[in-house]
Order: C-alpha cells, then sequence, then structure tokens
C-alpha cells in the first residue's frame, strides 16, 4: 500500500484550508501553499447547508461558524416588490444542525486558518507553483525558488486553477455564461431573517443574512462578460440595475455611495468529468467544478470534496490511482447534480423577460418551487461524514 505521509495543498480557500486541516487531523504533514501574501480574502459573505456544516463539525469549527454566523431556515421568493409568492422551509439538518449558516468570508478563512494552525499546518505564502515534476508530478519547484518533494498534490487553487491545466490541459475550464453577480454587503432589515429572492424581469435580486446586524444584497442579471466596471462607477451601475426593484432593494439602492463594499463577478459554470488526477497531483473544489450560486453550495462542495478526498487517501483499497479515480467519480455524481441543478434555476429565472413572463413565473413558483427546492434539500442534505 502507497503511504502518503507529506501533503502539499495548493490554495487557501475554503476548499484548500478544509483539505489541510482533514490531512493534518489524521496525522501527515501538511504544507499549504497560497498564492496571496495574506488572508485579506475578497468576496462578500457565503451561506454554509447543513452538508457543509455537518463537515465542519468533523474538522472541530463547527461551533465556532454557528457562533459568528447567521442560522436560517427558510428561503422566500417574491415578485419586484416583495409581494410573497412562495415560501419553502429547507428539509436539511436537524441533530444539531441548522438548515443554513451563513457568514461574512473572512469570518470563516480566519476560524479554518486558526484550526489548521492549531494543527500543525505550515503555510508557505505568496507563491505558486512554477512546475509538477518526477515520475508522479509531485516534485515542485516554487515561484519564490524554493522546493518541495511530497507523497501527495492536492490542488484547490479555484477557478484559475494552475493543476488543472496541468491534469486535464485547457479544454476544461472557466465558460462565461453571459450572466454576473452584484453583491454588496449591507445593514439588514429586522424583517430579513432568511434567504431572499425578488424575482424581477432579467435578473432577481435577493439578500442572505450573515449576521446579527448584517447581510448582503445581490443582484443576478445579464452582463457582457467583457465588460470592465471601473470601481468609481461601480454605485451608479448597481443603482441603475436595482431600478425595477421595491421594499429594502430601492431604500439601499439609493443609499450606495462610491465608498460601498460592491463586489462584481461574471459566473462562469463548468465541470471537469474526467479526470482529476494525474500522477499524484488531484483536484478539488472550483478547480474542478464551478456553479452558478443559486444553490449556496460551491464552496460547500469544496469542503466535501476536501474531507472525501482524504478519506480515500487514507484508505487501504487498491492503488494511489485506484483511490483518486475513486474519488474523483464519487464527487463528479455529486457536483454534477449541484451544475444541474444550479444551472437550470438560473436559466429559469434569468428566461424571465417581460411582465408576461412574470406572470408565468408567479404562477410556476407558487405551485412548484416549494416541492423542487425540497428535491434539492433531500439530495444536499443527504452527504454523511
Ligand atoms: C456570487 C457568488 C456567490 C457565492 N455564494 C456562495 C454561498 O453562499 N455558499 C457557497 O457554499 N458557495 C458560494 N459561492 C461559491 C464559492 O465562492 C466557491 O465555490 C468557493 O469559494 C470555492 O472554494 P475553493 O477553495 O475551491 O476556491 P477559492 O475560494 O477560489 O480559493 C482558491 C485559493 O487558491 C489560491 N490560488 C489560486 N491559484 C493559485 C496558485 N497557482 N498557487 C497558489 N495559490 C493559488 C487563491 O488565491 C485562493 O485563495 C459563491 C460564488 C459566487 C460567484
Amino acid at each position: 500500500m502507497t503511504r502518503i505521509d507529506k501533503v502539499l495543498v495548493i490554495g487557501g480557500g475554503i476548499g484548500g484550508l478544509s483539505a489541510a486541516i482533514v490531512f493534518a487531523s489524521q496525522g501527515k504533514k501538511v504544507e499549504l501553499l497560497e498564492k496571496r501574501r495574506d488572508f485579506n480574502v475578497p468576496g462578500v459573505g457565503l451561506g454554509q447547508p447543513a452538508c457543509a456544516l455537518r463537515v465542519y463539525r468533523r474538522l472541530g469549527v463547527l461551533e465556532e461558524i454557528l457562533d459568528t454566523g447567521f442560522c436560517y431556515d427558510h428561503m422566500s421568493t417574491f415578485d419586484p416588490n416583495r409581494v410573497l409568492i412562495a415560501e419553502h422551509r429547507f428539509q436539511m439538518g436537524g441533530n444539531g444542525l441548522p438548515a443554513f449558516c451563513a457568514l461574512p468570508r473572512a469570518d470563516l478563512h480566519r476560524i479554518l486558518c486558526r484550526r489548521a494552525e492549531t494543527l500543525g499546518v505550515e503555510f508557505h505564502m505568496g507563491a505558486e507553483v512554477v512546475s509538477f515534476g518526477g515520475e508522479h508530478g509531485t516534485e515542485i519547484s516554487f515561484s519564490d525558488g524554493t522546493f518541495g518533494e511530497y507523497d501527495l498534490v492536492a490542488a484547490f487553487d479555484g477557478i484559475r486553477s494552475t493543476a488543472r491545466r496541468y491534469i486535464v490541459g485547457d479544454l476544461f475550464g472557466p465558460r462565461p455564461c453571459g450572466i454576473g453577480a452584484w453583491r454588496v454587503q449591507v445593514d439588514r432589515p429586522r424583517y430579513v431573517t432568511g434567504m431572499e429572492f425578488l424575482q424581477g424581469i432579467r435578473g432577481k435580486a435577493g439578500a442572505i443574512p450573515i449576521g446579527r446586524d448584517k447581510m448582503y444584497l445581490f443582484n443576478i442579471r445579464p452582463e457582457n462578460p467583457s465588460e470592465h466596471f471601473p470601481a468609481d462607477a461601480m454605485h451608479l451601475l448597481l443603482k441603475e440595475r436595482l431600478e425595477q426593484f421595491g421594499s429594502y432593494v430601492m431604500d439601499i439602492a439609493k443609499s450606495l455611495t462610491p465608498k460601498s463594499p460592491i463586489v462584481y463577478g461574471a459566473l462562469e459554470p463548468f465541470i471537469v468529468p474526467y479526470p482529476w488526477h494525474r500522477g499524484r497531483v488531484v483536484m478539488g473544489g472550483d478547480a474542478a467544478h464551478v456553479v452558478p450560486p443559486h444553490l449556496t453550495a460551491g464552496a460547500a462542495m469544496a469542503v466535501e470534496d476536501a474531507y472525501v478526498l482524504a478519506q480515500f487517501v487514507a484508505s487501504d483499497s487498491g492503488s494511489i490511482h485506484d483511490r483518486l479515480r475513486a474519488y474523483a467519480e464519487t464527487r463528479f455524481a455529486r457536483n454534477a447534480f449541484v451544475y444541474t441543478f444550479a444551472c437550470e434555476w438560473m436559466n429559469i429565472e434569468q428566461s424571465v423577460r417581460s411582465e408576461a413572463d412574470l406572470a408565468a413565473a408567479r404562477i410556476e413558483y407558487s405551485k412548484n418551487l416549494d416541492g423542487r427546492i425540497s428535491t434539492a434539500d433531500r439530495i444536499l442534505d443527504s452527504f454523511t461524514c
């Protein structure tokens, strides 16, 4: 049996930090490579479904996450003026786990980093991989002139992964779909106590509470993928885009200023079917699959990938190639569901292009949305660890 004692994890995002924690908990020597010089991460907030919280319990960070974030058990869909169309109670969690807990991304990073440090993970900051060498791809030259040899390289280096290029070449990768996501952290009105969607024409707005006083507002809508939005005009551009919405969305739109912390990103979904490894270099998280944010499960899938990868690597069934292939097959099936469901949900909501479409959506959502999301809940919640 091939022993895996020394692991290089590439990428200090949610997936990479989780992988480092699980491998270190198994007693392996873990080095985590992150190209940023510090963990001053961009982004706004992350909703974490019960399946991810289940893994966080295994990683020993659940309590801190629940203490920091905002837990919610429902999702409401409204028309552009926040008149209720459908209410959904999530069918996830239980046994000490809420259906969802959402928190600022920077807080989740801080919690995971601290746990990794406690377990002795060595942080290698401000450098990237220059080459994957040797028979297994595990003899690594770094951009800061250093070199290392490992038993396994676990790459969680995100959507523009260098490891993915090493594993599958350039055929698979981010595919701009013509939809963009705007987000801004704002004060939470007391009455926003769950995830909210306001279906509009050509796009939706909504909110996710991420703390006692905070939430983030989002707007998902068609955008030219090659468009660059100047930082000093972001507040005006978002204000213009939110014009069709009433209620708190309108109030927030009016209050935007050049100082508002607005984040924009084009959505670029893709999924690599096979392979997810070459030699002993294996990938997970956004390096292998990127989904639209509709199920708020992209980071959750990265965390599950990390956990499952470490279990397969530690098992004694077959060669390391067999174990990495089994990991990819297991995770592809799960991620393909999330990818398909999220893409289809995005397509449905973005196909509302007129008042007549909105009227049709109102009827369809009030009949079927609850049942549809319940199905997704049960599938998502089926992950055990
Ligand atoms: C609008 C939007 C909203 C979302 N909301 C949610 C949500 O509510 N819940 C949820 O679960 N998911 C959500 N997601 C998805 C989630 O953000 C991602 O799926 C998740 O961050 C992926 O984690 P990761 O660790 O795989 O990659 P990343 O978070 O991208 O981390 C990759 C890390 O690798 C580093 N890196 C990159 N290249 C290299 C290199 N060559 N060498 C060294 N380091 C490198 C990067 O600096 C980064 O730190 C959302 C996504 C979007 C776009």
